[in-house]
This record gives structure tokens, sequence and C-alpha cells, in this order.
């Protein structure tokens, strides 16, 4: 989900050196990041 990704690096640490669809933050971050957006946006978590 393209959307996704480019909401996770609107909020990285890092969007200002991130191109779109190249994000350069922690995998890890961003899995973390993906999962919470997900959750959110089934509106599991408010
Ligand atoms: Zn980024």
């Amino acid at each position: 989900m393209q959307a996704v990704d480019q909401m996770i690096c609107e909020v990285c640490m890092f969007n200002e050196h991130c191109y779109m669809g190249m994000c350069i933050a922690n995998k890890e971050w961003q899995e973390e990041m993906r999962k919470t957006l997900f959750e959110v946006a089934r509106g599991t978590v408010k």
C-alpha cells in the first residue's frame, strides 16, 4: 500500500532527506510504524 509508505515517511525523522517511496529510516522502525498505521486505518486504534 503506497499511501501507507508515504505516511510512514511523513512522520519519519529523516523526512527532509527521503525521497518518495525511498525512506532512509530504520527498517525495523518502518515495520513498527506500518503496523501501527494499518491498525489506525482499520479503526482498531483510536
Ligand atoms: Zn522517510
